[in-house]
């Protein structure tokens, strides 16, 4: 027999947000009128625990009995990342062809994997610091995905159902950390505030093809990057399997998929962030993110 209470689809459709001051954020979901409300009376906040335990689907259900308690949230309140600082974050490189092109590389025959640190996250309209000494900090928009739930040796068609939703995510890299000293990616990746994310994870079910999503990004008014997630050459269930071969993804991590053509490096000549710049970069679905360019300050 049909039970007919569980049978009505629990609408999943939502957008998460964490607000307040840095390290202090709470969570909140931004309404399909654009009101963000409040909903710490719900949980704590959006960590593995939430994502790990169906949070999304119970926080849904939660709402369509105690939304209008929720307190609103200002317009003038800061956004943080819109999830806890994850246990990891992977990131793929050279994972669309002209960016490969232009980066002097060759496009690779299976995913190429780095570590960005998760202490580099920061709010999507925070400032982005340049290091110390940085003479080559970059920008890269990309759409990133949030694990739902634990994935070790997933199979490419099960892969969608461990992803919780995708975010707005910008890239920052160091170049001459990154490329001309030795050793890996990571150093040109990790420094503090070169990981903007957000404004909201859009919940997977929001987002009708993650694999069909224009993504551009404008450096002080002026379009750089302006591609599709079509031109991704390892799309998204390629990717959560891929990398479930070599490490468990847990609940909340990020999977940042790769940045298109138009970065800093691929121009002639090469042009890089100087304090005083403002990014402005969005994903179809995913909102419109900002940071201004600051100098390192001891
Ligand atoms: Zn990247």
């Amino acid at each position: 027999m049909v039970d007919l209470l569980n049978s009505v689809e629990i609408n999943t459709i939502m957008k998460l947000i964490r607000f307040g001051k840095p390290e202090n954020e709470k969570p909140g979901v931004q309404l399909p009128d654009g009101q963000k409300i409040d909903v710490s009376a719900f949980c704590s906040d959006y960590d593995e625990t939430f994502f790990g335990t169906d949070g999304i689907n119970s926080l849904q259900e939660w709402l369509t009995k105690h939304q209008d308690e929720c307190p609103k949230i200002s317009d003038a309140a800061r956004l943080g990342s819109p999830l806890a600082r994850p246990s990891k974050i992977v990131c793929v490189g050279l994972n669309y062809a002209k960016h490969a092109q232009e980066s002097g590389m060759e496009v690779p025959s299976e995913p190429v994997l780095f570590f960005k640190a998760s202490s580099a996250v920061i709010g999507p309209f925070d400032d982005v610091v340049l290091p110390k000494n940085s003479k080559k900090s970059d920008w890269e928009v990309e759409l990133a995905v949030v694990i739902g739930a634990k994935a070790c040796y997933v199979s490419e068609s099960n892969a969608i159902d461990h992803v919780a939703g995708y975010v707005l995510h910008n890239d920052i890299s160091e170049r001459e950390f990154q490329l001309e000293r030795l050793g890996q990616w990571v150093k040109g990746k990790s420094c503090d505030t070169f990981a903007p994310l957000g404004p909201f994870i859009a919940t997977a079910d929001e987002i009708c093809d993650p694999n069909n999503l224009n993504l551009w990004l404008k450096l002080n008014g002026t379009t750089m990057q302006d591609s599709s997630t079509s031109d991704l050459i390892f799309g998204i269930p390629k990717l959560v399997s891929y990398i479930s071969e070599f490490m468990t993804l847990l609940p909340g991590d990020i999977i940042s998929t790769g940045t298109p053509f138009g970065v800093g490096l691929g121009l002639d000549p090469q042009m890089y962030l100087k304090a005083g710049d403002e990014m402005e970069l969005g994903i179809d679905g995913l909102g419109i993110s900002k940071q201004k360019v600051i100098s390192y300050k001891s």
